[in-house]
This record gives structure tokens, sequence and C-alpha cells, in this order.
């Protein structure tokens, strides 16, 4: 299929054309319209470098009110790293979305600056679940308006010990939001978390 077919408005096909993808990865292929027609919560079981970061990123953007200044996507992801190409990849997504601020916030660096971006009006945050905890409860952040909730390879997050840090973040956002899971693997914990935090998942293998 094309991308035109799977459902994404003409800002996103324009960008998409413009960093030259051809064809949607399967991943893709398979998450974006599900994401695109439902409010569901969606579960995806795949690697880095299958095109994830498109799958969750394109609905996302599509679905978010750029005209509103308050922070309504949420992708947690287990390193800086990580974060900043992320954040990376949905700014050029998002080129022809204009008001679109998305802002990567992660420990190791000023949370000055970052609460500085985020206070400029990030519809999108990436955050490692560390510094994003340490910035709700510093009030820097307001997790109450998110409608998409993003976690990045889940099974990393949680080997790292994100744990706690996830359910407490998670806690704080609204129950009737949507989160989409991606992990390559599907240990307990990371079933645990989607027991706990997902509602009859869709469910997207690779
Ligand atoms: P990811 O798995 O999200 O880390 O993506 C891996 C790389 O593939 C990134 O550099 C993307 O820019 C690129 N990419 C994602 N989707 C496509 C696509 N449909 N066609 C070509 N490249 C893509």
């Amino acid at each position: 299929s094309t991308f035109q077919e799977l459902g994404l408005d003409a800002n996103l096909l324009q960008a998409i054309t413009d960093l030259g993808f051809e064809t949607p990865s399967e991943v893709q292929q398979k998450a974006i319209p599900l994401l695109l027609e439902s409010e569901r919560d969606l579960v995806a079981l795949a690697q880095t470098g299958t095109g994830k970061t498109a799958a969750f990123g394109f609905p996302m953007l599509q679905k978010i009110d750029v005209d509103s200044r308050t922070t309504q996507g949420l992708i947690l992801s287990p390193t800086r790293e990580l974060c900043l190409q992320i954040a990376n990849e949905m700014k050029q997504y998002g080129k022809y979305s204009k008001g679109l601020n998305v802002t990567a916030i992660y420990g190791g660096s000023s949370i000055t600056d970052q609460a500085r971006e985020v206070k400029r009006g990030a519809q999108i945050i990436v955050a490692t679940p560390g510094r994003m905890k340490d910035m709700i409860k510093r009030r820097l952040v307001d997790i109450t308006k998110i409608q998409y909730a993003v976690l990045d390879e889940a099974d990393e997050m949680l080997n790292m010990g994100f744990y706690e840090d996830i359910t407490d973040i998670l806690s704080g956002t609204p129950e009737e939001k949507s989160t989409w899971l991606f992990s390559a693997t599907m240990p307990k914990e990371v079933a645990t978390i989607a027991k706990k935090f997902m509602n009859d998942p869709l469910e997207v293998t690779v």
C-alpha cells in the first residue's frame, strides 16, 4: 500500500515525500490505519529499525490539536539518545504542521532550559521516565491533558528499572487517553504494564 492509502493528511504526506520515504514499512501499514481510525489502545511487537517511530508518530501528529498549546502527546523512551532521535524525527514529520512544538526532556541536561521549552507550549513531549517524573513533581510539566501516551521500547525501559517511574507518570494522566505500547519482546513486566494501563488493546506484530 501507499502512505496516501493509510489515511494520512496532506501536510504529513508532503513531509514524507520530502524525506524520500516511498513505501510504508510493515509496522506502519499495520498500525497507522488502526490508530487513525480508533481511539483504542495498541500493543505493537516491533524491533528498532522497523520504522516504528513513524508508526506512532504520524497518527499522533495527525490527531493532536496544534492550535492548542497544551501537552497532548507523551512519548516515553529509555535513553537520552533515543529521546533526541525521536524528537528530531517528529519535528521532521511535523514540519508542515504550523504551530507544532515538540520538546525532548531527559536527564543530564539543564532542567531549567527544558522547563522553558515546555512552557513555550509543547503539544508533544518526548521524555525519559526519570526526568519526566522529576519535572512532574516540580510542576514544570502538566500531564493532565495527555490524550496519547506512547511507551517506546517498553522492554528496554523496564530492564533499566523504570517500572515505578512509568507507573507514577501514567497514573497522573487522564483515564480516557489512548496508550500505545511498542516493544521488541513481551516479558512478564511488559505484560503487567499493559494489563494495568491498557484497555482491550489492539495488537500488531511484525
Ligand atoms: P525507526 O525504526 O523508527 O527507528 O526507523 C528507522 C529509520 O527508518 C529511520 O531513520 C527512519 O527515518 C527510516 N524510515 C522510517 N519509515 C520509513 C519508510 N517508510 N521508508 C523509508 N525509511 C523509513
